[in-house]
């Protein structure tokens, strides 16, 4: 039997997740990549913590300070259960995992993340979503009817959302967890950057988990995210969860960062400043239509994104073109929210096309 006979059809028919390559000094403002890192003192103190690993074991999670640090650092409920994950992604694919029954089926609000479709497909489950209007807001009525006709197993909610930065009224999420029979993970990828949490609420409600990452607040690069519920989910998370899923030098970067959460937090109170910044100039362009956000990006509908696009990536700027990727985000681009510099650039170079263009 060919190789191809032997791997799955459907798999073979999708396409791997593409990453944009950011060339030579470009500003990369693409993937919501915090703009800063750590002052050179911290990294030497993190290099010397860092030698010290003992790469050559494995990691053991269950006695490692790390859960009741990150416990301590974002204020989980005591009653609460965490499990660390290589990126909130790893933790996504397994709570999918954990209820894909046959005939099991995944609800979200579209556009939203894009693994919680892709996760769906891959353990057999079928996707259901609900799409935004032109605003980029849920119509929570039509949201209740299919939970009511559809009864979903699983329902992701990202809050905020990506890609469109808004987060959708609580109360409505509220209703999603006390009145559908399905377990509800509200991802808050971008929680540092917003005006409420449902984090309070982990440990208290059994169909609800909470998962964050630290991956939008300066270091996608070590993967660690983390995912806060019942016990009752929990133990189960855990049987499903590789015994070493995360690695040695994560946990001790985590380890140093939890130690100076000061800087985080300094460094996102400065992103959501300069997020009211931009969201200000760039409504102050007559073309351009800019969401509210609570995260650390902006969506903006464009009259051609591709010239938006292609205009900032001849002067070096990698922002994410949403054009043709759904129905409502035609001529949409996302740019995250970058150092005062970076942001003044880019504001720059797009009032001086839209400038040139109304001569
Ligand atoms: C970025 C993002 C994630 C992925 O986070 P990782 O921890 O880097 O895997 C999850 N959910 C949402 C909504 C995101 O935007």
């Amino acid at each position: 039997m060919a190789i191809k006979d032997i791997i799955r059809q459907d798999i073979q028919k999708t396409t791997a997740y593409h990453v944009q390559e950011t060339p030579e000094g470009f500003i990369k403002l693409d993937a919501m990549e915090l703009p800063y890192e750590f002052p050179n003192e911290m990294k030497q103190e993190l290099a010397k913590i860092l030698a010290q690993v003992p790469l050559r074991l494995y990691p053991d999670i269950n006695h490692h300070p790390i859960v009741s640090k990150i416990k301590n650092v974002f204020k989980v409920p005591t009653k609460a259960e965490v499990i660390t994950g290589n990126g909130s992604d790893e933790l996504i694919q397994l709570l999918t995992l954990l209820v894909a029954k046959n005939n099991a089926k995944v609800l979200s609000l579209d556009p939203s993340f894009a693994m919680y479709k892709v996760d769906a497909e891959l353990y057999g489950m079928q996707y259901i979503s609900v799409d935004c209007d032109e605003e980029l807001q849920i119509d929570f009525n039509q949201v209740f009817d299919i939970i009511n006709q559809e009864k979903p197993d699983l329902i992701f909610i990202a809050y905020p959302n990506n890609p469109t930065g808004i987060r959708f009224e609580r109360s409505k999420i509220e209703k999603i967890i006390t009145e559908s029979n399905a377990l509800v993970v509200i991802d808050e990828a971008y929680g540092a950057f917003a005006s409420d949490s449902f984090l309070d609420l982990a440990g208290s409600i059994d169909n609800l988990v909470v998962v964050k990452t630290f991956s939008k607040i300066g270091f996608a690069g070590i993967r660690l995210g983390f995912a806060s519920g019942h016990p009752s989910v929990m133990q189960e998370l855990k049987k499903i969860t590789p015994p070493y899923n995360m690695n040695q030098l994560t946990l001790a970067t985590a380890d140093y960062i939890l130690e100076h959460f000061d800087w985080v937090t300094e460094k996102t109170t400065e992103i959501k400043y300069q997020r009211e910044i931009m969201l200000s100039e760039l409504e102050s362009i007559e073309f351009l239509e800019v969401y509210p956000s609570e995260t650390n990006f902006l969506m903006i509908r464009t009259p051609d994104a591709k010239l938006v696009f292609d205009t900032l990536y001849k002067n070096k700027i990698l922002v994410k073109n949403f054009h043709g990727k759904h129905p409502m985000l035609d001529q949409c681009v996302r740019i995250t929210i970058g150092t005062p510099e970076q942001n003044s650039k880019v504001i720059g170079v797009i009032k001086s096309l839209f400038e040139s263009l109304s001569l």
